[in-house]
This record gives structure tokens, C-alpha cells and sequence, in this order.
């Protein structure tokens, strides 16, 4: 398979890249099964339903009305070399290119820094807890490294934690705040949890999700440790 795998589009959001109007492509195929996954039809790199020349013909069209392209998924660099190849097509038509990404391949994201000016990390619980999360026992050390990538490079980038009650609590909060202070992270974004699967063992309630919100002493600390920090608890 050489072309990339779209499995999804956007044509407009003004969340998705900071301060600029974008598109989002969703790649199929993902290394992770997370445990609060709302796009489980993106998990297997099969053949995607859209034609990425048509996307392409659809991305020109936008010129001079949208800024950005975000590249997603799934996870959006699972696809190596068709990702990076796309990217530079899209990047030479103009546009801002965004990823959002759970760092499982940093020796892909070194090869496509050159082509990418935003990232979004997802930080997605502590070392501890992360494979009873995502279900791989090698995705925090390869998010990690992502990360230190991201910060040696200088690209701009946000970490984001998902405040999933379920495998974080306000500990795990703080403690992956320290970790991200340590290491100079800039800008993080703290993100409520939205449930997906609600049944049975799975059950969260409103107040659980939104401890991490209304909690004055979390916030203030929190606040003090990252220069920029996003709120996102809508
Ligand atoms: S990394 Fe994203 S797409 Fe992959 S399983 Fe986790 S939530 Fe789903």
C-alpha cells in the first residue's frame, strides 16, 4: 500500500489547530486499543474510503479560505513515508500542517518535522497505568521519546491529558504535570473526558469527570507549573 489511507474528513473547525482555520483528515490505522476510543473504525490500515487525489483537488479548492490541515486518526503517522509525502504536497500548496498524535513513532515524527508546524501529544496517564489504558506495554516509553523529540526540535506543540476518571486521578494529574515541568514543556491542554463507552464497568459519573475542573488547588497548581495552560471542559 503506497497512497495514504483517509478514512475521514472535516472541512471546518477552528478547534483543532490553534488560531487558525483548518481541515482534518482522519488516516486509518492506529497501534493503540485506548480504552475510551471514539474512532474504533479507524483501528485497521485497510483501504480508506476516500481518494487522497480527489482530497487533494478538494485541499487546493481551499486556498485562501482555510489556513491549516491537521492530519489525524487513528494514529496519524502509522502510514510512515504516504504520510510524510502528503504532508509536503498539502504544506507546498500553503497550508499550516498540524498532527495530532500519540507518539508511538517518534523515528516518523523526526522525518516529518521538517514538514509540520504544530503537534498535538496525547499524555495519556502515567507510565504505570498507561498499558491498562492504550493496551501496550511499549506506548509510554515511545510517547516519551516523542516528546523529548518535540522539545530538542523546538516544534510547537501542546501536550494533552485526557482526564479519564477511570485511569487518572488527581495524583496521576499533578505527577504527569511534574513530568511535563520537568522536562520544559510549554503549553498543555488538561481535557474532560467524554464518555464513549458507558455501560457497566465502564459507568463515570459527572462529578467524577469533572473533579479535575472545580478543584481550586489542582487548578492553581497546575497553573504554576506550565506557562500556558488550556482548560478544555466543554
Ligand atoms: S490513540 Fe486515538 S485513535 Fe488510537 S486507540 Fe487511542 S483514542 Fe483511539
Amino acid at each position: 500500500m503506497s497512497d495514504i489511507q483517509i478514512g475521514g474528513l472535516v472541512s471546518f473547525t477552528t478547534i483543532d489547530y490553534p488560531g487558525k482555520l483548518a481541515a482534518v483528515l482522519f488516516l486509518m490505522g492506529c497501534p493503540l486499543r485506548c480504552a475510551y476510543c471514539s474512532n474504533p473504525q479507524f483501528f485497521n490500515v485497510g483501504d480508506g474510503p476516500y481518494d487522497p487525489d480527489k482530497v487533494l483537488e478538494w485541499i487546493k479548492s481551499r486556498v485562501g479560505k482555510l489556513e491549516a490541515i491537521v492530519f489525524s486518526g487513528g494514529e496519524a503517522l502509522m502510514q510512515g513515508d504516504a504520510t510524510i509525502n502528503y504532508m509536503q504536497r498539502v504544506r507546498d500548496l500553503g497550508f499550516a500542517i498540524g498532527v495530532h498524535t500519540n507518539g508511538f513513532y517518534p523515528d516518523v515524527l523526526e522525518r516529518a518535522a521538517p514538514f509540520i508546524d504544530w503537534v498535538g501529544l496525547d499524555y495519556k496517564a502515567t507510565r504505570e497505568k498507561y498499558k491498562s489504558l492504550v493496551g501496550n506495554d511499549i506506548a509510554f516509553e515511545r510517547m516519551s521519546k516523542s516528546l523529548d523529540f518535540l522539545i530538542k526540535h523546538g516544534t510547537e506543540f501542546e501536550v494533552r491529558i485526557t482526564c479519564d476518571p477511570r485511569f487518572i486521578n488527581k495524583s496521576d494529574l499533578r505527577a504527569i504535570v511534574d513530568d511535563c515541568a520537568v522536562r520544559g514543556v510549554k503549553t498543555v491542554a488538561i481535557q474532560k473526558y467524554t464518555p464513549y463507552f458507558d455501560e457497566g464497568d465502564n459507568h463515570t459519573t459527572a462529578d467524577a469527570r469533572e473533579q479535575f475542573f472545580n478543584d481550586a488547588a489542582l487548578r492553581d497548581y497546575i497553573n504554576a507549573k506550565i506557562p500556558n495552560v488550556i482548560w478544555r471542559n466543554a
